[in-house]
């Protein structure tokens, strides 16, 4: 059976052999993840030529996805590693400090600007609010503080306030090298993290398209003022191509018990924007070390596809994690599970909306038809851009949608969307009419993903290969 939901999964030493790679992406991978926050960009261009070597030799589309580090603001290093701290100890977080000169009384920072962002009463995170530390006061460069939850501090940990608002802008000097790393690398898709802003998210995509990069946009929703106004949320979702729910920084901004509640809205509006929307960090965590999933996170990855997420994403437990292949195995059985119940094949949506576009009104309607007529196998559309198989993802089904495209980028493109398979097809080769419609069959019969006499939905333009003409919904069957 085909999944629908997309796996992405983080790259990093443990996927670095050929072998690892090879393996990773038979497991069932859609999206490879370059993470800027480590490595050189020689690592990401090896890494990313690899990828398509590999990808090519086994037939699969896999999209190359670069996640910057964005403008996470991190402790500088301690002499000798790490420090322990307790409860009611004081501690000095100073941006004037020796950057590798931490001690059990003080250490350097990143952002210099900390100080001046930070108050008396602010509650700081440490290490994803492993180490917790409220303020006491700003002298100069210096915040004093008073530990709440002790624990062990390591180098080069983040820091998060929370409630967030800290003013760091979300692209910075290295960001903006990376970007024009990412338009070298010809990306499917490039994340941005920390953005505060549509603004932010407009500025990524200037810079990328100046430097020749033509990747989808990912805003990483990851600060407390994002989620906090709805205007907000929606307006950096409709500047973006697609969105991560990047629950690791977000849930130490908002809280933890207030995460359930806003994923589920990220990923409803992004649905309503037909925006592809990932799910991320700390879905398989106790697999970096151990063979099997936790019951928490079994249901965990479930409950995510239940939600109506496109993509669920892998961080360490592929990057370097002791079991990449299994995990991934573990992650497509638990979506193909989640993806059997009743909820997620049967659509309401849209029932009352109106459609400004004829592709988009096509889209619809044969989604509405296709889960409403008996016996249809499949939905297959001719695109050029991929916008239409994005609209129809964005209706619950639980037939297959085959794209059928005449490049290799927007194979790659739509392989975040969810219930989405795309094949090379060139339509321009036949004679539009029956030629094409039979031509188009064929493949799918021959890829085994149709069987002949199977009925199917199609959709294309009457002028073919060209983006937004899609104009036609057939009812056919393969032979
Ligand atoms: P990160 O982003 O892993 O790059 O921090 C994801 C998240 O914050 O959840
Ligand atoms: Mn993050």
């Amino acid at each position: 059976m085909l999944r629908r939901t997309k796996i992405v999964a983080t790259l990093g030493p443990a996927t670095d052999s050929d072998e690892a790679l090879t393996r990773l992406i038979k497991a069932g991978v859609n999206t490879v993840r370059l993470n800027f926050s480590h490595g050189v960009p020689e690592d990401h261009q090896r890494r990313a030529q690899q990828v398509r070597r590999i990808s090519a030799e086994l037939g699969r589309a896999v999209a190359l996805l670069g996640d910057l580090q964005g403008p996470k603001i991190r402790i500088t290093k301690f002499s000798n590693g790490a420090v322990e701290l307790a409860p009611g100890d004081t501690f000095i977080l100073d941006a004037a400090h020796d950057a590798n000169a931490g001690s059990q009384e003080r250490v350097g920072l990143t952002y210099k600007d900390l100080p001046g962002d930070c108050g008396a009463g602010d509650m700081l995170l440490l290490d994803d609010g492993r180490v917790t530390m409220q303020v006491e006061k700003v002298e100069g460069s210096a915040i004093h503080c008073r530990i709440v939850i002790g624990g062990k501090l390591s180098n080069n940990k983040g820091i998060n306030r929370q409630g967030g608002g800290l003013s760091a802008p979300a692209l910075t000097e290295k960001d903006i090298a990376d970007i024009k790393v990412a338009a070298g690398l010809e990306l499917d898709y490039l994340a941005i993290s920390f953005p505060r802003r549509a603004a932010d998210v407009a500025q990524a995509r200037q810079l990328l398209e100046q430097a020749g990069g033509n990747a989808g946009i990912v805003s990483k929703i990851e600060r407390a003022e994002v989620v906090n106004d709805s205007a907000v949320l929606d307006e950096v979702i409709r500047a973006s191509d697609a969105v991560m729910v990047a629950r690791g920084d977000l849930g130490v901004e908002i809280g933890d018990a207030e995460l359930v509640g806003i994923q589920k809205l990220i990923i409803e509006q992004a649905r309503i924007y037909n925006r592809p929307v990932i799910t991320a960090t700390q879905m398989m965590e106790s697999m970096i070390t151990n063979s099997l999933p936790t019951r928490a996170e079994v249901f965990d990855v479930a409950n995510a596809v239940l939600d109506g997420t496109d993509a669920v994403m892998l961080s360490a437990e592929t990057a370097t994690g002791d079991h990449p292949y299994s995990v991934v195995e573990a992650m497509n059985r638990i979506c193909l599970g989640a993806e059997k119940q009743p909820a997620v094949q049967l659509s309401t949506h849209r029932m009352d909306w109106n459609f400004a576009r004829i592709d988009e009104a096509i889209a619809m309607a044969t989604m509405y038809a296709a889960n409403h007529m008996e016996g249809v196998k499949a939905i297959v559309c001719l695109t050029e851009s991929g916008s239409t198989p994005l609209w129809m993802s964005r209706i619950n089904s639980a037939l297959p949608i085959f794209a059928l495209t005449r490049t290799e980028a927007s194979q790659r493109k739509v392989a975040l969307y969810r219930g989405v398979e795309a094949l090379l097809f060139d339509p321009t080769v036949y004679k539009a009419g029956n030629d094409v419609n039979e031509a188009a069959l064929q493949v799918l019969v021959k890829e085994g993903l149709l069987q002949k006499g199977d009925r199917v939905m199609m959709t294309k333009g009457d002028t073919m290969a060209v983006v937004g003409e899609t104009n036609t919904m057939q009812i056919l069957k393969a032979r």
